[in-house]
């Protein structure tokens, strides 16, 4: 007799799938995107995640979605994923996408929240107080802009354009540099989107530590200092750590971390990128600004914290929720709680995180869903 293909199914969970930047069924995942951006100004929740879910189960196949039944096995696909999946699979877009991004309410909060430091709940006030544009903004005497913002709006053209690979690859060669000065054997690892080997992205993130336990926030001071001193420090929204750990474990596991970090806005020079800037026509300066984000937890919550700023937003979502649904364990950026050992599991590595939580492992450039 013959035996059935064995057919791999789709884990519910983004940590037990494998999503490389090769996203088969873009033309959905960026229709479920928008829906998902747009229940999320609407501050409805649990309609904003289904769809990023869908999307993110969509990215990780290795094939696009050509006729709605290749998606009967799929999971987090619900009756509203599914009618758009149609529409789009029958006109080639959807509609209904279509009417959020003509309407004006989802247009400009969508810019306000690009303008960073801004978030929704400010961008909805704006738009409430009968703001449309950022000239409506900068014009209104009554308006009191935090200084984040107010640099938001300063380099705004730089800061909202992509940077490339070569470009975060020419700031780790200032930023290594600056902490190599300061103290020769410090650990410094790119996270975020261009470790899981994105092309572009909208800012660079590093940690930023010491093999010695209690230096790591000196560093990170001195090595703001150093970039100062270079003249090359545009902004820096400096946070010292707040953590504790004697509250961990009956603290909300959360997602901002405590441990010491700055956001920062970096001049960089075109002569320091091989290639040129990202630089939209005619700009000929010789520099553009980009967005930084440098974290400083110690050497023993390390592993914790490069999985957590590794991203994606997705991944880390699914993680948390795979550890607690499944596990009965409390994962965040700083460490990893068994609820029925009542003990905290301590990781030297990423891979003891993942072999703690029974999952296999998955490398950074596996976790772009
Ligand atoms: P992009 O290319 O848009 O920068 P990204 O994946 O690098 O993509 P980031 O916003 O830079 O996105 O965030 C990287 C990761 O760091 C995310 O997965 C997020 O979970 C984590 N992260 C970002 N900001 C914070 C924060 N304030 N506290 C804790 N974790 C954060
Ligand atoms: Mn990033
Ligand atoms: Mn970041």
């Amino acid at each position: 007799g013959s035996t059935p293909t064995p057919v791999a199914t789709v884990s519910q969970y983004a940590c037990k799938r494998r999503t490389t930047t090769q996203n088969n069924n873009k033309i959905f995942t960026d229709a479920f995107e928008v829906l998902a951006e747009s229940y999320e100004f609407n501050e409805i929740e649990g309609r904003c995640l289904a769809f990023r879910r869908a999307a993110s189960v969509l990215k990780s196949l290795p094939w696009a979605v050509q006729r709605l039944e290749a998606t009967q096995d799929l999971p987090c696909l619900g009756g509203h994923t599914k009618a758009v999946i149609q529409e789009i699979l029958q006109y080639g877009r959807s509609f209904e996408v279509e009417k959020i991004l003509s309407n004006e309410r989802y247009q400009t909060l969508k810019l306000f929240t690009s303008v960073f430091g801004v978030g929704v709940k400010t961008a909805e006030k704006w738009y409430r107080r009968g703001l449309r544009s950022f000239r409506d903004i900068l014009a209104e005497p009554s308006i009191h802009l935090t200084r984040m913002q107010q640099f938001g709006f300063l380099h705004y053209g730089d800061i909202s354009r992509a940077v490339s690979e070569a470009e975060a690859r020419a700031l780790g060669n200032i930023i290594d540099e600056a902490v190599r000065a300061i103290t020769p054997d410090a650990v410094l690892a790119l996270t975020g989107g261009f470790r899981r080997g994105k092309e572009f992205g909208h800012d660079v993130d590093y940690l930023l530590t010491t093999p010695e336990l209690g230096k790591e926030e000196a560093l990170l001071l001195s090595v703001i200092d150093r970039l100062k001193h270079q003249s090359i420090l545009l902004y820096c929204d400096y946070q010292a750590s707040t953590l504790d750990m004697d509250q961990l474990p009956c603290r909300r596991f959360e997602a901002m971390d405590h441990f010491a970090k700055c956001f920062l806005i970096l001049r960089l020079e075109a002569g320091q990128v091989e290639g040129d800037l990202q630089r939209v026509e005619g700009d000929s300066r010789s520099w553009r600004a980009v967005r930084v984000d440098l974290v400083s937890p110690p050497i023993d919550h390390y592993a914790f914290a490069l999985l957590g700023w590794s991203g994606s937003r997705q991944f880390e979502r699914d993680l948390r929720r795979f550890a607690r649904l499944e596990r009965k364990m409390l994962l965040d950026n700083h460490a990893l709680y068994d609820l029925t050992k009542k003990e905290f599991l301590e990781a030297k590595t990423e891979k003891d995180i993942f072999a703690h939580l029974g999952l296999e492992y998955i490398e950074p450039w596996q976790r772009n869903a």
